[in-house]
C-alpha cells in the first residue's frame, strides 16, 4: 500500500507510474532511471482560491509566539518547516505549536544546502531532525522542504524513505531581508493573485525564524502574515499542506 503522504507525488508522476508503484513497490521507482517519482515535489495543485502559509526557520521563541497569536485571532491553521536544532532547544513551543492544529514539517538539521551535502550527512540531517520532531510532538511528519530548494535526487529520495513528501512553493519574496511588512506583503499577494488567475493555490513561505542565528528580527514577517491576513480572510481560504495531500 502506497502511504497516504506519497500520494500526492504520485499524483505528479501519471498513472503508469503509479501502476508501477503499485506493482513493484518503491523497487520500480528506485531503480528505474526514467522514473520521475523522486525527482516529484509538491508545490501546489489547481485549486483556485486556496492559501497555504508556510514559516521556515523557525521555532523561535521571540516571533514564533506573536505568529501563533496572530494565526489564533484568525481561526487560520499554517504550516511550520522547523530547524531540528532549534525545535530541540524549544521543545515546549515545538509541541504548543502541534497541539494548536499547525502542521510541521522537516526543515533538516542544521540547515545547509542538501545540493552540496553528502548523501550520508543529507540522510542524517532528515532523520535526525524527524526524529527530535516526532520525539517531541509525538505525531509523524508529514512533509520536508529543503533549505535553499536545494536538492538531488537522492535528498528527495531520503525523504520519501523516512514517509515524508517533500514540498517546495510558488510563492517568496526576500522577507528574510526587506524590512518593510507592506513590500514583503504586497509582492506576496501579487503572486497571489497572479497565481489565482491560472487557477492555482499559492504556496506561500514566510520566515519565523532565521537560519544562521535565532536572534534575527523577523517583525516584518510577522506583520506580512498580519497583513496578508487582513487581505486574504473571507476571500481566500487558508489551508495547511496535508489538505493536498
Ligand atoms: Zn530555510
Amino acid at each position: 500500500m502506497i502511504p497516504e503522504s506519497v500520494k500526492a507525488v504520485v499524483e505528479g508522476v501519471g498513472a503508469l507510474a503509479a501502476a508501477g508503484l503499485a506493482a513493484g513497490g518503491f523497487a520500480y521507482a528506485a531503480m528505474s532511471p526514467q522514473s520521475r517519482l523522486f525527482g516529484t515535489t509538491l508545490v501546489a495543485p489547481q485549486r483556485r482560491g486556496q492559501i497555504a502559509l508556510t514559516f521556515d526557520d523557525g521555532p523561535n521563541p521571540a516571533w514564533t509566539p506573536q505568529l501563533l497569536d496572530l494565526l489564533a485571532r484568525h481561526r487560520v491553521k499554517a504550516t511550520f518547516f522547523m530547524i531540528g536544532k532549534y525545535a530541540g532547544e524549544e521543545p515546549y513551543l515545538t509541541r504548543y505549536i502541534a497541539e494548536a492544529g499547525h502542521v510541521i514539517g522537516n526543515h533538516t538539521w542544521s540547515h545547509p544546502n542538501l545540493a552540496l551535502t553528502s548523501p550520508k550527512k543529507v540522510k542524517e540531517e532528515l532523520k535526525r531532525t524527524k526524529q527530535m520532531l516526532e520525539h517531541i510532538t509525538g505525531m509523524p511528519v508529514p512533509f520536508f522542504r529543503p533549505p535553499y530548494g536545494g536538492r538531488r535526487p537522492d535528498v528527495l529520495n531520503a525523504a520519501l524513505d523516512l514517509g515524508m513528501t517533500p514540498v517546495l512553493w510558488n510563492a517568496m519574496t526576500h522577507d528574510w531581508k526587506d524590512r518593510s511588512a507592506e513590500s514583503i506583503a504586497g509582492r506576496l499577494g501579487d503572486r497571489v493573485d497572479a497565481l489565482g488567475r491560472r487557477g492555482l493555490a499559492a504556496n506561500v513561505v514566510l520566515h519565523d525564524g532565521g537560519s544562521q542565528a535565532q536572534g534575527t528580527d523577523r517583525g516584518p514577517s510577522v506583520e506580512a502574515a498580519k497583513l496578508l491576513l487582513d487581505r486574504y480572510i473571507g476571500v481566500r481560504r487558508f489551508v495547511t499542506l496535508d489538505a493536498w495531500v
